[in-house]
């Protein structure tokens, strides 16, 4: 099949290269030149894992194409996917300007009967909003059909995600369209992937209910961190003893300094606002949300606490990124958490194992950049784990505290056994580690 993917970003190049690596001819679009002209060159415009060789392999086998011009890549194609982004507006909403702009201009050079699939995390009712938009700004009379394929891909292993999905979702009003879906994801359905086929409106729901509830976990566990802490109770091992139970299961109950990335703090935000819309509270998610932002400002006073004043006083930041194997810093904790130590008159040593370049876009010269762990913490005062990049178990605590002025280790993702690193001589703080 000739299938166009518009927007190059996590989802569409993955998509691209994952529909590629099919056998589908599949061209690329996006509007930055800079990201293009680096994909014709066999270059990523971020990190993740085990894309470039897939990019790679395909654009060698000339079934992967990229481009800047829409009109040229949407020529004869039969299936369009939309994948560009949907950030927060500030009251909240998504922001569906990058969505419509690509569906008026679709609807200048459509011909042929073509399937027009929305891959960006939207609210309920945005396919049909393109489909009378499309409809509008058609300058033939062409035939399409709009259809929802909501992407539920990781970064760090989006990869893999993409080629073995725990589960297809395709919201389809017309059954020509549907056929077609089945048959470019044909692979999926060989291999039992459990294949959804609803209407619009409810695949649309189903990606923001999936993500609200996988935040909402996140918070929860954030929460019975803070209690533990009060009550002296050690959190993991009350994370672990609720997650043997089949109906919990033991993922996303690490306890953390906050969700970050660019989809759960504007997901859960924009499932807020459809529901006020509409006259309706989603007060479990509401108390997500608010309990996120409120676990990312405990991370701050956690840290003056154990450290006291910082004016002065060197912080090592271990991670920087919003999770590990990624070096995606949209909506990281560690942001906020280094804003608050360089407005209380701390000097930051950062360290990171993919991010130092996207992280030195936002605080350009006000932070210092380490390729090194132990370079980082020379002459540190503490240490903040903010990212659980599995590199630092490897870390030699004897050698970190003769490197280090004082030997604090703040633990924001319970990466350390708190009994061992305090056997170093160090003092230790984790999250929820009630047990001292
Ligand atoms: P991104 O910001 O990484 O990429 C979006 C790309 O679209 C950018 O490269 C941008 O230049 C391009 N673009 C914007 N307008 C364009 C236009 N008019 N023409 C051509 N290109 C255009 O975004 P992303 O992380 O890939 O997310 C895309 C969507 O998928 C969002 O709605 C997001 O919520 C959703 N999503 C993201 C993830 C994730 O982990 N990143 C996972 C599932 C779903």
């Amino acid at each position: 099949m000739k299938i166009t993917v518009v927007g190059c970003g996590y989802v569409g190049l993955v998509t691209a290269a994952g529909l590629a690596n099919f056998g589908h001819l599949v061209t690329g679009v996006d509007r930055n030149r800079n990201k293009i002209d680096k994909l014709r060159h066999k270059e990523l415009p971020f990190y993740e894992k085990g894309l470039i060789e897939l990019v790679r392999k395909n654009l060698e086998a000339r079934r992967l194409y990229f481009t800047t011009s829409l009109g040229l890549a949407i020529a004869n194609s039969q299936v369009i996917f939309i994948a560009v982004g949907t950030p927060t507006r500030p009251d909240g909403s998504a922001d569906l300007e990058q969505v419509e702009a690509v569906a008026k201009e679709i609807a200048a050079y459509l011909r042929d009967y073509t399937v027009i699939v929305n891959k960006s995390t939207v609210p309920v009712g945005t396919g049909e909003r393109v489909k009378k938009l499309i409809c509008r700004h058609s300058r033939l009379s062409s035939t399409f059909d709009v259809v929802s394929n909501p992407e539920f891909l990781r970064e760090g292993s989006a990869v893999a995600d993409f080629t073995f999905p725990d589960r297809i979702i395709i919201g389809a009003d017309s059954t020509k369209a549907l056929k077609i879906m089945e048959q470019l994801y044909a692979p999926f359905i060989e291999n039992n992937i459990p294949l959804i086929r609803t209407n619009l409106a409810t695949a649309e729901m189903i990606k923001y209910a999936s993500n609200a509830f996988l935040a909402t976990k996140i918070s929860f566990i954030n929460e019975m961190a803070d209690l533990c802490e009060t009550v002296d109770v050690d959190l993991p091992t009350v994370a672990q003893g609720m997650g043997l139970d089949q109906r919990i299961g033991p993922d996303f109950l690490s306890a953390g300094p906050g969700y970050g990335g660019s989809c759960f703090p504007k997901d859960t935000k924009a499932l807020i606002h459809l529901a006020r819309k509409h006259g309706k509270n989603v007060s479990i998610v509401e108390a997500t949300d608010q309990v996120n932002e409120r676990t990312k400002k405990r991370m701050l006073e956690k840290i003056l606490n154990v450290v006291g004043v910082p004016n002065g006083k060197t912080i090592a930041v271990l991670g920087l990124a919003f999770k590990a194997n990624t070096d995606d810093l949209r909506e990281s904790p560690a942001i906020p958490i280094i804003r608050g130590l360089l407005a209380a008159g701390a000097k930051i040593h950062a360290h990171d194992p993919l991010a130092l370049q996207e992280a030195k876009k936002i605080f350009g010269e006000e932070i210092l950049y380490f390729n090194h762990e132990y370079e980082a913490v020379t002459g540190a005062d503490a240490i903040v784990v903010t990212t659980e990049w599995e590199t630092y178990l490897q870390l030699d605590f004897k050698l970190l505290k003769e490197k280090m002025k004082q030997a604090i280790l703040i633990d924001l993702r319970n990466l350390f056994p708190p009994e061992k690193i305090k056997e170093y001589g160090f003092i230790y703080e984790g999250i929820g580690r009630g047990i001292k």
